[in-house]
């Protein structure tokens, strides 16, 4: 997953991070991509702030999409 713009010659950074699913609670450990400039700005940790708390682990995001149907 890449988190804010990147610029295509722009280098990223990799994170490694713990999320919860936001629905099941379950813990789902997976990484995200950021570009160097955006990373540790404020922008960015709002984006994450935000990223996190609508983090759905794949089952609960399969189950969404079937709800919806
Ligand atoms: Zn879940």
């Amino acid at each position: 997953m890449i988190i804010g713009k990147t610029g295509p010659n722009e280098k990223r950074i990799k994170i490694n991070l713990d999320i919860n699913c936001t629905n099941c609670n379950c813990k789902v450990p997976g990484g995200i991509q950021v570009s160097e400039s955006y990373y540790e700005t404020e922008e960015f940790e709002k984006e994450l702030e935000q990223f996190k708390k609508n983090y759905l682990c794949g089952k609960c995001r399969d189950e969404k999409r079937v709800a919806k149907r």
